[in-house]
């Protein structure tokens, strides 16, 4: 049994909130990330603040400080954790959440001059394998996918469309061993980090022509990158193999959804409210419910299968895996709803208790 690990970073001021003379509301101490609500303009008292505290509060915001949190910080906190349960055989996951621009995929994936987790985390599986490979009596297998879940519509990120107006939606079925998978959904084999690179700069031709704009298609989707690694070993009789999946997640832009709101009760559809978010957050606050036993009559009934992403992350959620959620927040003013609401989203995921094991011939 082990927690969701949890972590909150904010990133610096962007161009707008400076024009916008916007207030740095939020402030970080080891753990703890403070949020200071916003005072009305001539009102020279200080706002309220609303602490809490996270397995990591990253302070992301000035270059400068001796605080400062880099990416290169972040790997070395997160991602080693991840390759670390890739080679015990355990499943991972590390899932980003947090509104529009408030560095999602910066944390995840990250520019080329400073690198994020996906790239880092492919970067240091084949280290590792290049050093270890030599002397063990033990084979490796990578295989990744890469998918896109838009207005729950699973899409192959890795596999160049036939024509524009071709969506290729895939389905989502469960295997009753394996769990939830996606039907033909691509699987490429990579022996470098190369060969992983190319495939990231396929996937990101295809979310930009699938929509019009990379922005605003970001808002909206979901994107899981999956890394599956096995290890055989052959000097044991029968042969001994594990297998770990890694989710790697970046969500659609948090904003509008406000899972205080509606936890419990019933989903409108519409272009503005993203199911698979929505789903998410009551996924999350069930297991949270579950996490610190609260007692109710009935049993807490955890709706997975209510949405695509959801289902597709059973695992990572309450189930085999060692999931970390890193929240992504602005530090200005403008944004103190919307930050407050991330903030609050990531203390409910502390309390989700997961149960990794070993995938091995016996457990598969
Ligand atoms: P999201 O994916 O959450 O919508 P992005 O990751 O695209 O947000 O970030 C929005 C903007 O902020 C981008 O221009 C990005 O370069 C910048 N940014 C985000 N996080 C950081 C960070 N930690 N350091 C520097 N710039 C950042
Ligand atoms: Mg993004």
């Amino acid at each position: 049994m082990t927690s969701v690990r949890v972590a909150v970073r904010v990133r610096p001021l962007n161009k707008r909130e400076k024009q916008l003379s916007s207030k740095v509301i939020i402030h970080m101490k080891e753990k703890t990330t403070t949020i200071q609500k916003p005072t009305v303009r001539g009102d020279e008292l200080k706002g309220v603040g609303k602490t809490f505290s996270y397995d990591f509060s990253y302070d992301s915001s000035d270059r400068r400080s001796p605080t400062f949190a880099s990416q290169e910080k972040i790997f070395r906190d997160l991602g080693f954790e991840v390759l670390k349960a890739a080679f015990e055989g355990c499943n991972a996951c590390v899932i980003a959440y947090g509104q529009t621009g408030s560095g999602k995929s910066y944390t995840m994936m990250g520019p080329s001059h400073d690198k994020g987790l996906i790239p880092r985390i492919c970067e240091g599986l084949f280290w590792e394998l290049s050093h270890r490979s030599k002397s063990d009596a033990v084979t490796f297998h990578t295989e990744v996918s890469y998918l896109e879940i838009c207005n729950e519509r699973v899409q192959d990120l890795l596999k160049k469309r036939a024509s524009p107006a071709d969506d290729g939606g895939l389905s989502v079925r469960e295997h009753p061993r394996h769990g939830p998978y996606v039907e033909n959904l691509s699987k490429h084999v990579v022996q470098s980090y190369s060969e992983v690179e190319s495939l990231i700069i396929l996937a990101n031709a295809n979310r930009t022509t699938a929509s019009r704009g990379v922005n605003d298609f970001s808002r909206r989707s979901h994107a899981i990158f999956t890394i599956m690694f096995t290890q055989v070993w052959f000097d044991a009789e029968p042969l001994y193999e594990t297998v770990s999946k890694i989710h790697l997640v970046d969500l659609a832009g948090s904003e509008k959804v406000d899972p205080t709101r509606t936890v419990g009760g019933r989903l409108k559809e519409s272009a503005d409210i993203n199911k698979s978010l929505v789903t998410l957050g009551h996924v999350i606050s069930a297991l949270a419910d579950l996490g610190v036993g609260v007692s109710t009559t009935k049993p807490i009934f955890i709706p997975y299968r209510d949405s695509v992403l959801t289902w597709l992350l059973k695992d990572s959620l309450g189930g085999n895996s060692k999931t970390t959620m890193i929240a992504t927040v602005s530090p200005a003013d403008v944004n103190y709803m919307e930050t407050l609401n991330t903030l609050r989203f990531a203390s409910r995921a502390k309390n989700i208790v997961n149960s990794p094991i070993v995938n091995d011939n016996g457990s598969m």
